[in-house]
């Protein structure tokens, strides 16, 4: 497998294309932002942890059934993922308040939520990101009623899975945001990351913050963090991989 040229510089990750056309290579960036770009940072060792926790959940998940985006992890850095084109909809499940959910709705952060909530996004940072509900999916064409439906049910198999998993190594799954690309067969498949980035990790006991927002927020000890979301998920296992 040959990196060739990159086809997308996003915040956090460069897409390359391969020698195959069905083959994309994400590189994982330590560059962080937050509040649309407005604060921006660089967190040592974050593209590695970001790689090595994604890779590690895509497995966990497709050994559950899950369809995925993930290929293969090349380097700490490097992921080999299939070809898919993004559905422009980031997919937000929450079991927990935090962040704009308890601006919105005017609950605490740290509310255990009867059931697990699921909203979707429009992924447009030059209108901030609005929350859509499936009617402004369907006029905008973003997702047929068929795909959102499936969205939201692998949505929500998933949180079943990250939350039993990361339970028994001492971590609450608060929320976590998905992205969904579509294989050229129509296909959904999980894509992205899922990361300390992309979800509220908190200490099961002490409630202890144990993601981005520890840079958002200015709590400090960011890279430590994201180290020892990966330490709890591997340091039984002898192997990686
Ligand atoms: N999230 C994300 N990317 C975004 C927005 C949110 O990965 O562009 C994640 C965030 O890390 C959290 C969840 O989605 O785990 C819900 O975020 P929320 O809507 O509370 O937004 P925030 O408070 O982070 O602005």
């Amino acid at each position: 497998m040959l990196k060739q040229e990159p086809l997308y510089e996003g915040k956090a990750k460069r897409v390359y294309r391969t020698d195959d056309p069905g083959k994309y290579l994400i590189e994982f960036k330590d560059e962080a932002t937050a509040f649309d770009g407005k604060k921006r940072g660089v967190i040592e060792g974050k593209g590695k942890y970001n790689n090595l926790i994604s890779s590690y959940f895509f497995k966990l998940l497709s050994r559950e059934g899950i369809p995925t985006h993930y290929l293969e992890t090349v380097s700490d850095r490097e992921m080999l993922v299939q070809a898919v084109t993004i559905v422009p909809l980031e997919v937000v499940v929450r079991n927990v308040v935090a962040g704009s959910l308890s601006r919105r709705l005017g609950l605490p952060e740290g509310t255990a939520l009867p059931e697990p909530v699921v909203e979707f996004y429009y992924k447009r940072d030059d209108l901030g990101d609005p929350m859509l509900n499936c009617f402004h999916i369907r006029v905008l064409g973003l997702a047929s009623t068929e795909e959102m439906e499936r969205m939201r049910q692998l949505a929500l198999k998933i949180n079943q899975v990250l939350k039993h998993h990361l339970e028994a190594k001492g971590i609450l799954l608060v929320d976590f945001k998905l992205e969904f690309g579509k294989m050229p067969d129509g296909q959904l498949v999980l894509a992205d990351e899922i990361s300390p980035d992309t979800c509220r990790f908190w200490d099961l006991n002490t409630r202890e913050r144990l993601d981005k927002d520890r840079f958002r927020r200015d709590m400090g000890g960011v890279a430590e963090a994201y180290a020892e979301i990966w330490r709890r998920l591997v340091g039984s296992e002898e192997h990686v991989d």
